[in-house]
């Protein structure tokens, strides 16, 4: 079994597409061959930095793109299984893995003979006579071995080194308490009368929490968002809502040994220690070098335009509730427990549809092939399913996509159902990245969801928000395979983290186009399209609540950002700083941040949103100022402008700043007016009225 001769991991595969021999792969095979293609990987980067010849792009940053193929095509494969097809063996792999394949990539970057020659082609670079993507590829790469210490003296590294392993504990701890707070007991209810309002759905939740605590006759409200969330909603009790509220947004506040507070104002002291090594001010600016929005002013500039009509438009909600309470006689200062409530009351008076009645017109086949269908009549590739080929589940699709000309372009798995040995959430994946460097190599890219499958027999329906998360990694697995690079390293979705989610939310809006609910939502029954007034009521909808939704969200960005332009040696006091920097910027007394600092995993579970809660903003205004192109043509598959976003977007990866492939497609910067007004916060009647009607979408 542990033969390396006899390893499936360390043979040629030969299948379609040098696919993994998915049957013969057994857990067991992977630790010796990720150490074998780890040796491998070493033997080629230390080729690269010994070599004796003088630094060129060519034996150096092109050779770099090309080493460890054999360790790529390994992890992948293992990242991929762990995620979509795992066991408690492969997750004993994992555990081991993890933290070796880490210190092995991040060995690599402080590899000082290897640097030495990069900065070397870095400084020259004006003089190399590169072309656009080899200067790019010369840049991320000079700047990622750079952020991670690569410039650095020995000590420095040494100290960097005990900064980023004491990180992972913290943040590691952070989570934790986190995690236990939410799953504690909450609210214990007894009664009918606790139960008051709770929705049959709900209860059963409650019931079930509680019979995993060994409580028979009572019910539980945890603080988790999935059960806290719809209480607030639904329950009449209003003292019971109070009570639930305050201890939900305490989570990580607690005195004693879940306290979360001491862990994080040593988080931000560590920050801003690694910030000041690598020769920033301040967290925020270092986190921002490696962003479209580059500075903190930049993000900065977004939020305030955001923020006053967001303000504008939730007091104006909250008048709507206030009016809704009095309607029912009750007559209250509304507080922050009491807005969904209220809101809920107010969106049944107004929009009133079942989700039960949405659903037949949206069969997962029938969702699949409008995403197909669309993404054909945009860029003019074709799925074609390939049932013959083996993968590593009876329920996964594999499709060739081939291009206008007949050609192949990558192959597409489609896994779309919730499984034991599946995480949850919904994410695109690759087993293999599309590059060119040596020789074309094709990607395969795979969209993974959690939908719950239906009976042998019974198609799976889908809810709006199913439908709008398929389409959403279809535009990322769209990414992935239109990609044309050269180089791995700027293939598909490496790209910078503000711009990453353009493809995906950009894709939504078809989803949901008039033309394309009349061609493919059609009930599984009877093939009826979809009633107008169902899809008017969906539409309107969904700018419901945006004041708020906007308020929470936007203050979470505004404190995230402030707090890591926080320049003290020795941290803050979270909760100090959070209640200061409200006052300042004014959040209105009904509504609390999204995620409150002692529990915004975020920004204290690991680091990659830390100073960049706002990337989802960020990428907001980049889909709805792009999908406006598209409206404003008067044609949403404009072949001119598909073929722009195509080139420009999509192929282009990380082989050109995103800003700059952004004003190639659109013609010029996106303004966060499209953005505005698809949350509602600006007047329809400053927007062209014909394109906001051709624009009615969910
Ligand atoms: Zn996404």
């Amino acid at each position: 079994m542990t033969d390396l001769a006899d390893n499936p991991l360390l043979q040629p595969w030969d299948a379609s597409y040098g696919l993994p021999p998915f049957e013969q792969v057994m857990p067991a095979h992977f630790t010796p061959a990720l150490e074998t293609a780890m040796r491998a990987h070493n033997a080629e980067v230390d080729a690269i930095a010994d070599s004796a010849e003088a630094p060129t792009f060519a034996n150096t940053v092109a050779a770099l793109d090309r080493s460890g193929r054999a360790l790529t095509r390994i992890e992948l494969l293992f990242h991929n299984l762990c995620a979509s097809e795992t066991s408690p063996a492969l997750q004993a792999v994992e555990r081991e893995m993890a933290p070796r394949l880490a210190a092995h990539h991040n060995a690599i970057r402080l590899n000082p003979k290897l640097f030495v020659r990069l900065d070397r082609l870095h400084t020259d670079r004006a003089s190399l006579s590169l072309r656009a993507e080899e200067l790019r590829v010369l840049e991320r790469l000079h700047l990622d071995f750079t952020l991670a210490g690569a410039r650095l003296s020995a000590s420095a590294k040494q100290r960097l080194a005990e900064i980023v392993a004491r990180l992972a504990t913290l943040m590691t701890q952070f989570s934790q308490n986190v995690l236990a707070d939410e799953s504690s007991d909450g609210l214990v209810l007894r009664s009918e009368r606790d139960l008051a309002g709770l929705p049959e759905q709900v209860r059963g939740a409650a019931r079930e929490a509680a019979r995993v605590r060994g409580m028979s006759d009572a019910w539980v409200i945890t603080l988790n968002r999935s059960l806290i969330v719809p209480f607030l909603t639904f329950s009449d009790r209003r003292d019971l809502r109070e009570r639930a509220f305050k201890a939900w947004v305490r989570r990580g506040e607690n005195e004693g040994p879940r306290d979360n507070r001491p862990i994080a104002r040593e988080i931000l002291a560590l920050r801003h220690e690694q910030a000041t090594l690598l020769g920033y001010r301040n967290f925020a600016d270092c986190a921002l070098v490696d962003r479209m929005a580059k500075t903190p002013a930049a993000v900065a500039k977004l939020l305030a335009q955001v923020w006053e009509p967001a303000k504008a438009k939730a007091a104006a909600e909250c008048e709507a509730l206030r009016a809704m309470a009095l309607s029912r006689g009750e007559n209250i200062a509304l507080e922050p427990w009491d807005w969904r409530y209220y809101a809920e009351k107010v969106r049944k008076a107004r929009y009133d549809f079942d989700e039960a009645a949405i659903k037949p017109y949206f069969p997962l086949e029938r969702v699949l092939a409008a995403a197909f269908d669309c993404a054909q009549r945009l860029f003019g590739v074709r799925f074609v399913a390939q049932p013959h080929l083996k993968l590593y589940h009876a329920d996964v699709r594999a499709y060739e996509v081939r291009d206008r000309d007949d050609r192949p372009v990558g192959l597409f798995l489609s896994d779309n159902f919730a499984r034991p040995t599946k995480r949850g959430g919904a994410w695109m994946s690759a087993y293999r990245r599309q590059s060119r460097v040596d020789g074309e190599v094709l990607p395969i890219i795979v969209n993974n969801n959690n939908f719950a499958k239906a009976p042998e027999g019974e198609p799976t329906l889908l809810s709006a928000d199913d439908v709008r998360t398929l389409f959403h990694e279809f535009g990322h697995g769209l990414h992935g395979l239109l990609s044309q690079s050269t180089y791995e390293r700027l293939s598909g979705t490496n790209v910078l983290r503000d711009f990453v989610e353009l493809p995906s939310q950009l894709f939504e809006h078809w989803a949901f186009e008039p033309v394309v609910l009349e061609r493919h939502a059609r009930h599984y029954q009877t093939a009826a399209p979809i009633p107008a007034a169902l899809v008017e009521k969906l539409s309107q909808a969904q700018r419901f609540n945006k004041g708020f939704e906007t308020v929470e969200y936007v203050a979470s960005a505004l404190v995230d950002m402030a707090i890591h332009a926080q320049e003290a040696a020795n941290g803050v006091d979270i909760s100090t700083f959070e209640k200061d920097e409200l006052t300042r910027i004014g959040m209105p007394r009904e509504i609390v941040m999204r995620h409150r600092l002692p529990h915004f995993g975020h920004l204290f579970s690991g680091s990659a949103y830390a100073a960049g809660y706002y990337v989802y903003m960020w990428a907001e205004v980049l889909d709805a100022d792009g999908f406006e192109a598209f409206v404003e043509s008067g044609n949403v598959f404009d072949p001119t402008l598909a073929e722009r976003l195509r080139r420009n977007v999509y192929a282009a990866g990380g082989t050109v700043d995103p800003a700059v492939a952004y004003r190639a497609f659109r013609g010029h910067d996106a303004s966060v007016d499209a953005m505005l007004a698809k949350r509602g916060l600006v007047e329809a009647q400053t927007r062209d009225l014909s394109a906001a009607a051709h624009s009615a979408r969910l």
